[in-house]
């Protein structure tokens, strides 16, 4: 939960977004009074984040870090003394929500994921993250699900706790810690036997897995992240991943899967997780599976897309790679089974601020425009436990607002030119 905050003024959030240290934030010194005033947003059109067309000519009335007020210029009432900022040719929408990232990780063209995690040191890992999160933010992703730290420990909680305390801009954050591993499946591998080189994520087996379940969410994980499967197939069994679930649910924290075969999707979906990520190779059977039992699907088009174009990949001018068409094959199974989707890019494995790219790519890949905006803001809200606070922009729910230059209910790269950005009725981003 957020401390405090909407207590700065426009000026020192600026700074912040600019990577200034607003002046005292290191005293933290008690919020000045007269922060609290309501600010009336004019944009071209409201996307509330579920109608397919957007609001023509709509305000919305922002106060106390919530929105207060929603409807036609004339029949919303601002009060004496409000700011007014015009957004004109923009529509505003909620906040989008990217739910698979990893702030603790840099673009792999810069160094592979291997290196990052053997070779680069938490704290300089850490203040990349710094960077990442205004990067993110200044995207206009007001809310990130971090799954997993890649060997970079707890430091998501950290992060966290930054954000919530104005230390850092950046986006709201739910954050998985290590993810969960079972022993000697995921990476770096390729090493002697007998190296203990260390993985990316925590190891656990059987019936040690409650305890490591436990163990992260005592140090702060919001959702547990496991790694269902590898290239080379399925790892848990179903009971193990059930007893994941069982052990996570009772603390009341939802599990992620990563799973890119069909069996490795088959097993998490049986075992109750909440999402699947990657999933490429799933077949219409898996999909019908997940809708039945109401997993969603997070597909990370993005950084299939990413690490083809670091092999030379053009996209529109070369043939579309065969992990990319294999990920279009099963999103085409997916759009047909009914299950829902959420917007989620790996963001991390290519560069912070790039992931508006996932939303194209779903529309690339036959969702509507706004399909591919509900998965980034009411969808993914609901699916990650949140719609009673963002996700819509309806009166009483934060106001985690961005305003982009265009409709992006007609076309999708407006996503993309962001002129406002504001997390819990601070500005960090305005024209
Ligand atoms: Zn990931």
């Amino acid at each position: 939960m957020p401390r405090h905050r909407t207590a700065l003024p426009t000026f020192a959030i600026l700074g912040m977004a600019l990577g200034l240290a607003p002046a005292g934030a290191q005293e933290r010194p008690a919020p000045p009074k007269a922060a609290a005033r309501d600010i009336l947003l004019r944009p071209a059109r409201v996307f509330d984040g579920v109608a397919d067309r957007p609001h023509d000519g709509w305000v919305v009335l922002v106060r106390d870090g919530a929105i207060s007020a929603f409807g036609p210029e004339g029949e919303v009432k601002a009060p004496e003394g409000s700011r007014t900022i015009d957004l004109p040719g923009t529509t505003l929408l909620p906040g989008l929500i990217d739910a698979h990232s990893h702030l603790l990780l840099h673009d792999y063209r810069e160094a592979p994921w291997e290196d990052q995690v053997l070779k680069e040191a938490v704290a300089l890992r850490i203040c990349r993250a710094t960077n990442h999160l205004k990067l993110d933010l200044l995207a206009g992703f007001t809310t990130l699900r971090d799954l997993g730290t890649e060997g970079a420990g707890y430091a998501d909680v950290g992060l966290k706790q930054a954000v919530e305390e104005g230390i850092v801009p950046g986006p709201r954050l739910l954050v998985a810690t290590r993810a969960i591993v079972a022993t000697r499946t995921y990476a770096p591998g390729g090493y002697a036997p007998e190296v203990d080189v260390p993985q990316g994520a925590e190891e656990a087996d059987g019936e040690a897995l409650r305890r490591v379940v436990r163990d992260q969410i005592g140090r702060g994980a919001d959702v547990i992240k496991v790694y269902a499967d590898n290239a080379r197939g399925a790892t848990f069994s179903e009971e193990e991943l059930r007893k994941i679930v069982e052990t996570a649910g009772s603390a009341g924290r939802p599990v992620s899967a990563h799973a890119t075969t069909a069996e490795g999707m088959r097993r998490a979906a049986s075992a109750g997780v909440s999402t699947i990520e990657h999933g490429e190779g799933g077949d219409a059977e898996v999909f019908r599976l997940m809708a039945s039992r109401g997993v969603a699907f997070c597909p990370t088009l993005t950084v299939f897309e990413a690490s083809a174009k670091a092999k030379g990949y053009r996209p529109g001018v070369d043939p579309e790679p065969a992990r990319l068409a294999k990920a279009r094959t099963a999103f085409g199974h997916a759009r047909a089974s009914g299950v829902t989707i959420i917007n989620g890019s790996d963001v991390g494995a290519f560069a912070h601020g790039e992931g508006g790219r996932e939303l194209e790519l779903m529309v690339d890949f036959g969702l509507t425009p706004a399909q591919s905006l509900r998965a980034a803001t009411s969808t993914a809200a609901r699916v990650l436990g949140l719609d009673d606070r963002i996700g819509r922009v309806v009166p009483g729910l934060r106001a985690d607002l961005i305003a982009v230059d265009g409709d992006p209910t007609r076309e999708i790269a407006a996503i993309r030119r962001v002129k406002l950005v504001m997390k819990d009725g601070v500005i960090y981003r305005e024209p």
